[in-house]
């Protein structure tokens, strides 16, 4: 473990600390943190129970099913967590009704130092938590998954990924799909050959400059074809627009064989 400050310190209040060991203990992530890149500090809304049965919900005013995450307790673990990673954390909280994750908001979380994220449960939070406590709702899609966790380690991971020095000098995540607005091109590896299927001359070649080309105009085209909503025809500039057709991938209505 490094005894330097981390780059980035998360806190996470979760029913099921346990759940985290996913994000922490394996691949990239497992490496930020055992390296002390990132660290984590684990709060559960449990501890702050009043009750002999450890309640941490109680039914909705006004009726209806499910259960909902009682403010005070909520808000005293908020409180342990702020105490044990510092009070200037911003505090997201994982909800559907949140603001879209994507790689923009990744790479701004990745430049705080302090987050901490709350992860729901039942029905979710008692609103005057949120309106009270919470400085931005984050949601990981348009669907609902049973908990928080799943979503708040997706966050992590994402964010993770651009702490200077969480990605090895031999990857970097501004290379990654929609870093650069853009979706990845086609990877390849060995063998040559696969059931006779070739690798891209191209990729043989050690032209790095012609690399280069053929990977942006594919990235290009497979943004366009794939992603309409990130890239359009019209929004290609010139010099993409020659790479298309040096690469014989203008869209089907551009192409020279249409
Ligand atoms: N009743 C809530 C609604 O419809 O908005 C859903 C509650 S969900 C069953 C329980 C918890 O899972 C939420 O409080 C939230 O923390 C988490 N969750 C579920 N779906 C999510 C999503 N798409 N993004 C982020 N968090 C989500």
């Amino acid at each position: 473990m490094s005894m330097t400050e981390p780059r980035l310190q998360f806190a996470v209040l979760t029913l099921f600390p346990e759940a985290f060991d996913a994000v922490t203990r394996w691949g990239v992530t497992g490496r930020a943190f055992e390296s002390g890149l990132c660290a984590l500090h684990v709060q559960n809304p449990r501890d702050e129970a009043t009750d002999r049965h450890g309640s941490v919900d109680d039914r909705p005013y006004g009726g209806g099913p499910g259960m909902v995450m009682q403010a005070p307790i909520l808000s005293a673990a908020l409180g342990k967590a702020r105490l044990a990673i510092g009070a200037d954390a911003k505090v997201l909280a994982l909800s559907p009704q949140g603001v879209k994750l994507d790689a923009k908001l990744a790479q701004s979380l990745a430049l705080e130092s302090k987050l901490i994220l709350v992860a729901g449960r039942y029905e979710g939070f008692d609103q005057r938590f949120i309106e009270r406590e919470v400085d931005l709702e984050v949601s990981v899609g348009d669907f609902v998954v049973s908990g928080g966790e799943l979503p708040a380690m997706l966050l992590m991971d994402a964010v993770a990924r651009w702490v200077p020095g969480v990605l090895g000098h031999e990857c970097s995540a501004a290379e990654d799909s929609f870093s650069d607005g853009l979706l990845d091109c086609p990877q390849y590896t060995r063998p040559e050959v696969f059931q006779g299927d070739r690798v891209p001359d191209v990729l043989l070649s050690g032209d790095h400059g012609a690399i280069a080309d053929w990977r942006r105009a594919h990235s290009i085209k497979a943004t366009l074809d794939r992603r309409p909503d990130l890239l359009g025809w019209e929004e290609v500039a010139e010099p993409d627009r020659k790479l298309l057709e040096k690469w014989d991938l203008l869209p089907g209505d551009r192409g020279r064989h249409s």
